[in-house]
């Protein structure tokens, strides 16, 4: 064969290959897309796990019209210009391939009005030169995006798809762990038309500690250590599993600058400053680690599940010395402090 250019859909499904593998998948691309654009509530609406319909809507700044036909392009974004940019990310996107690779393995229409726009507009990429049309519709300030028939044409991904309540339970875990992060956010999920989850902002200690009763059970909750230490710009807070706690906790999770990651070096500090105060091998923690986002490189892997620290080792002991501490000082704390 003679080397062409590949036309712009099905490079756009090649790319979605590594971004989107399941409806779970686009409900993070899409929610992160909220999240970025400042959206304060977003409501997510789901039919048959996601193979029918995944709606987000949101509350955010919205998409000018004239920037609708770009946002459902490839490498187009408005989170990152140039390599200083992507050297300090905040913001969860800056690959500028999310809506074009899901538009491109489904039926996909994005809603969009800014507060500056009287009226709302709706834009559809169509055709393997993904062509886009945009139509006035109407919609409160803000996005929604609609993905209707995921991997319809591309068969063999959907054939890959597991039943409907599998694929809707990795949305819901999905959610979970961003609702313990962002709890500020008022997040809502509905299956086939049925309100599932309803997550209302936490503003205090107190209602975060409810959200964490809802996502990881009252009896963590209950118990939870509080975390919260500043030390040379990294900043840690969170809670922990009580070490006296017999209960079996499925919760450990690291988030980096908001951003959930899998990362080794929290799992060790972790067991590290629990191993002198008892039994429990897996203690449940939710930490949330903030540092200078030059001090860590997040493009390491197009779905952005693993982080590089500049300064591994001093971020772990770091770590390390704030979860000593303050396990230290709780030899006192009964159990049960925390009645939320
Ligand atoms: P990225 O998030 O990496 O920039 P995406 O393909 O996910 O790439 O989105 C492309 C662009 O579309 C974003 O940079 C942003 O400007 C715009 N966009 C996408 N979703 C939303 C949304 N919900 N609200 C406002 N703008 C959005
Ligand atoms: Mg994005």
């Amino acid at each position: 064969m003679a080397i062409q250019i590949l036309p712009p859909q099905l490079a756009n499904q090649i790319a979605a290959g590594e971004v989107v593998e399941r409806p779970a998948s686009v409900v993070k691309e899409l929610v992160e897309n909220s999240l970025d654009a400042g959206a304060s509530r977003i409501d997510i609406e789901i039919e048959k796990g996601g193979s029918k319909l995944i709606r987000i809507r949101d509350n955010g700044s919205g998409i000018p019209k004239d920037e609708l036909a770009l946002a459902l392009a490839r490498h187009a974004t408005s989170k990152v210009h140039s390599l200083e940019d992507l050297e300090a990310i905040l913001s969860f996107g800056f690959r500028g391939e999310a809506l074009a690779s899901i538009s491109s393995v489904s039926r996909l229409t994005l809603t969009s009005r800014t507060a500056e726009q009287s009226e709302a507009w709706q834009a559809y990429a169509e055709g393997s030169e993904m062509a886009v049309k945009v139509i006035p519709a109407a919609h409160p300030r803000g996005s929604s995006i609609d993905v209707v028939d995921l991997f319809f044409n591309t068969p063999a991904r959907r054939r890959f798809l597991k039943s409907d309540k599998t694929e809707f339970t990795h949305i819901d875990e999905w959610l979970k762990r961003i609702a313990l992060v962002r709890a500020d956010i008022h997040f809502t999920l509905s299956h086939n038309g049925k309100l599932v989850r309803q997550y209302r902002p936490a503003n205090s200690d107190n209602q975060y500690l409810q959200r964490l009763a809802q996502v990881s059970g009252k009896p963590f909750a209950d118990q939870a250590i509080k975390v919260d230490c500043l030390h040379d710009g990294l900043h840690l807070t969170g809670y922990l599993q009580h070490p006296h706690s017999q209960q079996a906790v499925d919760c450990h999770y690291f988030y980096v600058n908001g951003r959930l990651v899998r990362d080794r070096l929290v799992n060790h500090a972790v067991r590290q400053a629990f191993a002198p105060h008892g039994e429990s091998e897996q203690p449940g923690y939710v930490l949330m680690l903030s540092l200078d986002p030059h001090q860590v490189d997040v493009n390491v892997h197009p779905a952005k599940h693993e982080v590089r620290f500049h300064q591994a080792r001093y971020v772990h002991d770091f770590i390390l010395q704030v979860l000593q501490s303050a396990l230290a000082q709780l030899q006192e704390l009964p159990l049960g402090h925390n009645p939320a």
